[in-house]
């Protein structure tokens, strides 16, 4: 008889949906994060819940579809955490992409996300440039808008993390994982809480430690395979700039 069916490390988006999704399936789920929900990366995103329009470049309708579907039910069931923003696309003299293929672009964007609200676009016209607030007009040949959705990300993840408690999901904060060590039938994991080493042990571990996601399964005893992974990191400028179009 094990503790839990499914243990999760990590408070992040990920961690947090997997103890949503668990929960709701009916297993008894736990999660522990060493510092606090979405103190990690899941509160450091640029805030989009895009449709992914820049993966049409590289040719991944698949993905964009799925994105923009996820979009939709986003908006549709958590209207208070996330809103439809207008982007404005400024095409210059020398911007490699001409307005047409811009408008192409989405409109195919529009076509995987079924026409559906938030998926139109079109220009903006010139009489309105001079109020979108910080623009440079010298050379500006055209400005595409079209619609993206935004959240507050960790407010999102906590939202998650309430909705897993809800559904039966129990969380430790702060609690760090030490190491785990697989057996036959599950896994034996260790972690600090509370000043107290504790084990407990479950069918299933997740890991959703996102970038310190290799360190945690370092931890794992028997060694088990660790795919390369690379980190990203970005940097955001937010200016104070209005626009009224
Ligand atoms: C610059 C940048 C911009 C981005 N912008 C967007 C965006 O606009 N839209 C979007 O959808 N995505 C965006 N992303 C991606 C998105 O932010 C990540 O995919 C997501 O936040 C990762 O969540 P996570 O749960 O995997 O990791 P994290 O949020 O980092 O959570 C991992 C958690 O694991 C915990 N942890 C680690 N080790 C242990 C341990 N030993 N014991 C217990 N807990 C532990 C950490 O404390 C942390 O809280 C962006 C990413 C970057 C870098």
């Amino acid at each position: 008889m094990k503790d839990y069916d499914v243990i999760v490390i990590g408070g992040g988006i990920h961690g947090a949906g997997v103890l949503q999704a668990a929960a709701a399936g009916g297993h008894a789920a736990l999660l522990i994060e060493q510092n606090a929900i979405a103190g990690g990366t899941s509160s450091r995103s640029s805030k989009l819940i895009h449709g992914g329009l820049r993966y049409l470049e590289s040719g991944q309708f698949g993905l964009v579809r799925e994105s923009l579907r996820e979009r939709a039910i986003h908006l549709r069931i958590a209207p208070d955490l996330v809103e439809l923003k207008p982007f404005f696309i400024p095409v210059y003299r020398t911007t490699r992409r001409r307005p047409w293929q811009l408008k192409l672009g989405l409109w195919v964007y529009a076509l995987l996300g079924g026409f559906a609200p938030g998926t139109g676009f079109g220009s903006v016209p010139r009489s309105d440039w001079p109020q979108l607030d910080g623009i440079e007009l010298q050379d500006l040949q055209a400005v595409i808008r079209y619609h993206d959705a935004q959240t507050d990300d960790a407010s999102l993840t906590r939202a998650v993390i309430q909705s897993a408690v809800s559904l039966g999901g129990e969380v430790l904060v702060p609690a760090r994982f030490q190491g785990a060590e697989l057996e036959a039938d599950g896994v034996r994991v260790t972690y600090l809480h509370q000043g107290q080493t504790v084990q407990r042990t479950a069918h299933v571990l997740v890991n959703a430690a996102g970038p310190w996601a290799v360190h945690v399964a370092r931890l794992v005893q028997p060694a088990i395979p660790i795919p390369a992974v690379d980190l990203v990191q970005g940097t955001h400028i937010v200016v104070p700039r209005r626009t009224t179009v």
